[in-house]
């Protein structure tokens, strides 16, 4: 068997299994090899037949005397029947609905099972387990597979269709046994793996795929977290490396205009401003290009930081490369990109009032048009103005500040000496995006920084922006009303909803957030009791709300109905809105001032926080009104964290340390497999990771020395099991 070769001319599959590896993108055998359980069913002890008993897990081996299929009594289902025979007498295994498991195995054969032992009126039988084939040669070294008393566990693996877990188990055993993994050569080197104990890459798929107990899982488990947050962090960092060697524009810090400029503030900028501000400079008048991350949440004043520095940016004149002469007309440019219209539009006006005094041109681009400040007509207004004349300008230098979306990283926009880019929401732009629109002038590179909001952990930041360096704003500006956050049990829902009435009765607007978009399906699913945006749009409209306007909007509306929806709302037509958590980030209604959260115990407290950001938009009071049916102390306790908690990262490190890494809100957008976000719970090891990464990279930055890895960073690229 070739590693690079199908998986199909390797085994026979049915439509249905080709479909589900399709689904997965699992192609090869390599793939296959590299596909790694989720975890590990309940450990189940061997024993023999007559040593069962009711309730307990339980793995036995033997020969299959008979198997058949048969209907139930009631409602006919088909009901699998198996036989086992080992040398201490018989069980019956049985399997409702699911009449194949009989034909795993042909009479006479040996067969393991592993399932719960289950009484039915005195005599005992397995229900619903797992049945395997098994070859003579495997009982005749029975000690190997499994011995008596010995604990073991099955692997669990994702499945799609007819791809199914067990299909994944008993395949992947097949390669093992069969020595492909031999094959393989070892990325990480042996002076890494010996110094943090973890184990060589073969031995490491024997024990993930095949463990004889438990710790050989775990620490085969801790070697892929290991490996994958190493090769994460090694792809940023050299991407980083790369960036750093390029020219860029040295920027001179006048301290006293920098003075000047937060002086004419409205507000007096925070001490954690302050500090961002000289870090920010620091690298805008060092030789080498910024990356740098600004994280703080929402409403933590990082606009006024971005202004600041981008006001020192283009105070500077461009000067030659070799930092000869200066030039002494226009001046250095800066790019603010956003995520959505919206957020452009927004930007925009603060910029327009932080510079308005200096009479410089600020212009913005956005999909549906272009726009201009001053207004030649009109000094104090800004003007629409076609994207060719705009283009031209910001071409040869007139516009020192461009804000816009997407559109900023269209070729036909060129700028004249772009020496800064900053990048709102950076999160919504992949890392590609973050360096096409730095690469936009040719010798010189701008500075980088970009900024968000979404509080995460501060190892995966380490990791997923290895690339960046990061400050974090984790003070709010003074004086801001605090949002008031109440966890409501059940009996106090009918006081909360007249607290909602009241509010809006003042003229406000609310949000009431919904686990599910729809009812679950009781066909397919088990009933969840969760409340679902229609249904409680009627229930409230019918029993609670009737006089309001109530509107509702998920992910599975059409993109014109969400805009009609959001519009509405934003005009004040609808007073509440029901959403899944998924309402957009461009949603800005300062009127909004309640945020409901129905079933919040299913939410991660990150994510909570940042729900409640949204209704943190003007000088009325906030609400966040947080529900939940669990009278457990201990989810209580996780959320009355929203209470006590800092700031929103504070909030993510407990979703860590608490619910662990399952939770963590949108982790597919990290491109972070499961396995590898068991490192991030691990600061020891995300440092580690970024230890030997730079100890590598400083002594080889092009990996020449270090072919395996350079050939494992190149195979990351394609599609593979954990994107
Ligand atoms: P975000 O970090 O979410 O981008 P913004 O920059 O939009 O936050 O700031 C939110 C609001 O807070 C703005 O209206 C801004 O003018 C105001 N603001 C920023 N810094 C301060 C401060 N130090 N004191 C008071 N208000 C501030
Ligand atoms: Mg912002």
């Amino acid at each position: 068997m070739e590693l690079e070769s199908p998986i199909e001319s390797n085994f026979r599959l049915n439509d249905f299994q080709k479909a589900g590896l399709k689904k997965l993108g699992l192609k090869t055998i390599r793939d296959l090899l590299f596909y790694l359980p989720s975890r590990y069913g309940d450990a189940a002890e061997v024993k023999h037949i007559t040593e069962l008993k009711a309730g307990e897990l339980t793995v036995i081996s033997g020969r299959v005397i008979k198997n058949e299929i048969k209907k139930a009594h009631i409602k006919k289902i088909p009901i699998a029947e198996v036989t086992l025979e080992d040398d201490t007498g018989r069980i019956k295994a049985i399997w409702f609905h699911q009449a194949y498991m009989a034909k795993k195995v042909p009479e006479g054969g040996l067969a393991k099972i592993t399932g719960m032992v289950t009484d039915r009126k005195g005599t005992l039988y397995i229900a619903n387990g797992e049945i395997e084939a098994v070859e003579e040669i495997e009982l005749a070294h029975k000690s190997s597979l499994f011995a008596k008393g010995e604990l073991t566990r099955t692997p669990v693996y994702g499945e799609s269709l007819g791809a199914s877990s067990s299909w994944f188990h008993h395949t992947i055993k097949k390669l093992i046994k069969a020595g492909v993994h031999e094959k393989l050569t070892d990325p990480i080197p042996n002076e890494i793996l010996k110094k943090y104990h973890l184990p060589a890459l073969r031995s490491a798929l024997v024990w993930i795929h095949c463990p004889q107990n438990d710790n050989d899982a775990l620490s085969a488990r801790k070697r892929f977290a290991f490996e994958e947050i190493f090769f994460i962090q090694l792809s940023r960092q050299k991407e980083k490396l790369k960036y750093k060697a390029n020219p860029t524009f040295q920027i001179v810090v006048d301290p006293k205009q920098v003075n000047e400029f937060l002086g004419r503030f409205s507000f007096k900028p925070t001490g954690a401003q302050i500090n961002s501000i000289d870090q920010i400079l620091k690298d805008l008048s060092s030789n080498k290009p910024m990356t740098r991350l600004l994280e703080g949440d929402v409403g933590s004043g990082k606009t006024a930081v971005a202004a600041t520095v981008a006001h020192m940016t283009i105070s500077n004149r461009p000067m030659n490369i070799e930092g000869s002469a200066r030039q002494d007309f226009g001046a250095l440019q800066v790019a603010y990109m956003a995520p959505t219209e919206i957020l452009a539009k927004q930007h925009f006006e603060s910029f327009i009032q932080y510079f308005k005094h200096l009479g410089i041109n600020v212009g913005l681009i956005t999909g549906s048009g272009c726009f201009k400040f001053p207004s030649k007509s009109s000094p104090g207004q800004f003007t629409n103005i076609s994207r060719a004349q705009l283009l031209k300008w910001v071409a040869n230098g007139e516009i020192p500040i461009l804000i816009g979306t997407h559109a900023l990283i269209q070729k036909s926009v060129k700028f004249k000496h772009l020496a800064l880019v900053i990048i709102d929401e950076q999160h919504r732009f992949g890392v590609e995006q973050r360096f096409k629109i730095a690469r936009k002038t040719t010798e010189t590179v701008p500075h980088l920084l970009s900024m968000t909001a979404t509080p995460i952990p501060r190892t995966l930041a380490l990791t997923i922006y290895g690339d960046l360096d990061l400050t974090i704003i984790d003070q709010m500006p003074e004086g801001r009303r605090q949002i008031i956050t109440e966890i409501v049990l059940p009996a106090n829902r009918k006081l909360i909803y007249e607290q909602v009435r009241k509010s809006i009765n003042e003229g406000r607007q609310a949000y009431i957030i919904c686990p599910r978009i729809d009812e679950p399906d009781p066909e397919k699913e088990q009933a969840v009791n969760a409340k679902s945006v229609k249904e409680e749009a009627k229930r409230l409209k019918k029993d609670i709300f009737p006089e309001f306007e109530i509107g509702i909007v998920h992910g599975k509306l059409v993109p014109k109905a969400k805009e009609k929806v959001m519009k509405d709302f934003t005009d004040g037509k609808i007073n509440i809105l029901i959403a899944t958590s998924v309402i957009e980030v461009g949603v800005n209604v300062p009127n909004a001032t309640t945020i409901l959260i129905e079933g919040a115990e299913r939410f991660g407290l990150a994510q909570l926080h940042q729900l409640r950001g949204r209704v943190i938009r003007s000088n009325h009071q906030a609400y966040c009104y947080v529900f939940t049916d669990s009278k457990t102390e201990k989810t209580l306790d996780r959320l009355r964290a929203l209470k006590t908690a800092k700031n929103g990262f504070e909030l993510a490190e407990l979703d860590l340390q608490q619910r662990g890494i399952g939770e963590l809100n949108g982790k597919k957008q990290w491109g972070v497999s499961d396995i590898g976000m068991e490192a991030i719970k691990n600061i020891k090891m995300v440092e580690a990771a970024r230890t030997e990464v730079v100890n590598i990279l400083e002594r080889d930055p092009e990996l020449l020395n270090h072919p395996l890895i350079l050939n494992k960073l190149t195979l990351r690229h394609k599609p593979t099991h954990f994107e």
